[in-house]
């Protein structure tokens, strides 16, 4: 069973004033009195609560890329570390020329993913072109898992909901399932809505392709949305995600327990490790 979205961030780059909160997207983010901040074994403490087994662990998704070295090379270390418990991504810029050398390096420091990528703090264009294609190409040659952050077109703003809604979205993944079909790709934050319109059967057929994450669901549905997702797509599409250190994987149970007896008790392991390619 894993918890397949946390967020990690080495110590130097948590104290205010650090290169981290020029980014702007971080700082908005983390603009509250005590912003919280994660470590590997900060993670499997937090897996432990829950009796989750393994985690998938990655940076912020920061637009320089000096700053995705940084926590590439942090992840690796914690992962490293871990004793297994850890499954690490590299975070890069896909509107960067480096990103396609920054994911040869990832690779050779044993990340094996990427994510958790972020049109609007990285500044990347969210289409099937130019970098953004290049990147995701790369992930299938590789076959490497990527989690895509999205967010929802209506509803309360809130300092890291970005644009990445499912109208952009559709545009860019029409073309990626023909170019990409081998590619897997997870949409965090339940796709910013997008398999809610399964009814449309070419809107269901092309979420069948996909998988979607529940990171921050609690701040955002009631509790029924995952029985909802499940009728239309089936709960072989919904991976778990927490989006830990924002919430703790204990703070899904309610939502798990909504949508059936038997993914609160396997945290959606079937889809996620499908997502992952750990079968
Ligand atoms: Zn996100």
């Amino acid at each position: 069973m894993i918890d397949g979205h946390c967020h990690l961030l080495p110590l130097h780059l948590r104290v205010p004033g650090s290169k981290a909160w020029r980014d702007p997207w971080f700082a908005a983010c983390h603009a509250m009195e005590f912003p919280r901040f994660a470590s590997g074994e900060d993670v499997v403490q937090a897996l432990d609560e829950v009796g989750l087994e393994q985690a998938v662990v990655f940076g912020w998704p920061f637009a320089d890329p000096g700053l995705l070295r940084e926590v590439n090379d942090y992840t690796a270390a914690e992962v490293g570390a871990s004793g297994g418990r850890l499954i690490g991504f590299a975070t890069v810029n896909p509107g960067q020329a480096s990103a396609g050398a920054e994911i040869g390096r990832c690779q050779g420091l044993g990340l094996s993913g990427l994510g958790e990528l972020n049109c609007d703090a990285q500044g990347f264009n969210l289409a099937w072109e130019g970098g953004l294609r290049s990147t995701l190409k790369r992930c299938e040659e590789m076959d490497w898992p990527v989690l895509l952050h999205a967010s929802e077109p209506v509803g309360h703003l809130y300092p890291g909901k970005g644009t990445a809604t499912p109208g952009r979205l559709w545009r860019l993944l029409e073309p990626m399932v023909q170019a990409a079909p081998g590619l897997r790709l997870c949409l965090a934050h339940l796709g910013g809505g997008l398999p809610l319109y399964g009814h449309m059967p070419e809107v269901r057929d092309l979420c069948q392709r996909l998988w979607f994450d529940t990171a921050a669901i609690p701040y955002l549905y009631r509790p029924g949305v995952l029985r909802a997702v499940t009728e239309l797509l089936g709960a072989d599409r919904i991976c778990f995600g927490s989006d830990f250190p924002l919430l703790r994987p204990a703070r899904y149970r309610v939502q798990l327990e909504e949508m059936s007896e038997s993914a609160a008790r396997q945290w959606l392991a079937p889809a996620t490790r499908a997502w992952l390619g750990r079968p």
